[in-house]
């Protein structure tokens, strides 16, 4: 049996969600309707990226199966990325509210587009991991919205989740940076601080937004270096 104290806490703390979602019920990231993330028309308007889609970036192509221009002029170490969504719309909304709106609400949601992704990997992957956020940011934030979203993936799919890297130096923000600054801007900037084995593991590694994928190929670097065998980069959304 739950001793008095701890029944009383979880009473309490049950009851003060219901009263904080009464007094500011949640709203759709989008429209600001009153119900939840997302309003079904919101949530509606989304628009997935459909086939065909370069098979390294997800990236919409002209002619189907063959990597994208800029797969072709960038080499990656990642296996592979897969986006869920175009970043637009409700989509952009989501994101923004989960970085920026404390919205840690989203990542529900948001979730239920990556599990699909992760599970269309060549085989069930070991793993589950997110890319670390500076901790200072972290501290600012309260959480980091990628492992958020990794974890609610996790749940999703039946997967395990990990925090597997950490951010060995500060990096500059890389908007304004092109792909080639972009990828010297994050190189050697992730390490693997987890005794667990990786060695032949397949991961899958989330974060919210693909941009150029330099972030997303320094943390697999690191993950390879530990042995990994393959590492499967899902994120909610990519540029058009
Ligand atoms: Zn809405
Ligand atoms: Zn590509």
């Amino acid at each position: 049996m739950t001793p008095m104290p701890e029944r009383l806490n979880a009473a309490r703390f049950a009851l003060g969600g219901r009263l904080l979602d009464l007094l500011f019920p949640p709203r759709c990231v989008n429209c600001k309707q009153v119900g939840g993330a997302f309003c079904p028309q919101c949530f509606g308007s989304i628009q997935f990226i459909q086939p065909p889609f370069c098979p390294r970036c997800s990236h919409w192509l002209v002619s189907a199966n063959a990597p994208c221009p800029a797969c072709r002029a960038q080499p990656r170490l990642i296996t592979r990325v897969r986006a869920a969504a175009w970043h637009e719309g409700a989509i952009r909304q989501a994101i923004h509210a989960l970085k920026y709106n404390r919205r840690r609400d989203v990542a529900a949601p948001l979730a239920t587009l990556l599990a699909p992704l992760c599970l269309n990997t060549e085989s069930k992957p070991d793993l589950l991991t997110s890319v670390p956020l500076h901790p200072e940011r972290q501290r600012e934030r309260g959480y980091n919205q990628a492992e958020e979203l990794a974890k609610q993936t996790a749940r999703r799919s039946g997967g395990t989740y990990a925090r597997l890297l950490e951010r060995t130096r500060a990096t500059a923000d890389q908007i304004g940076l092109n792909a080639q600054e972009r990828h010297a801007n994050v190189r050697d900037a992730f390490r693997v601080n987890a005794s667990i084995q990786l060695q032949g593991k397949q991961i899958v590694l989330i974060d919210d937004v693909y941009t150029t994928g330099a972030t997303l190929d320094a943390c697999a670097a690191a993950l390879f270096a530990r042995g990994a065998s393959a590492v499967y980069g899902v994120t909610v959304a990519r540029p058009r």
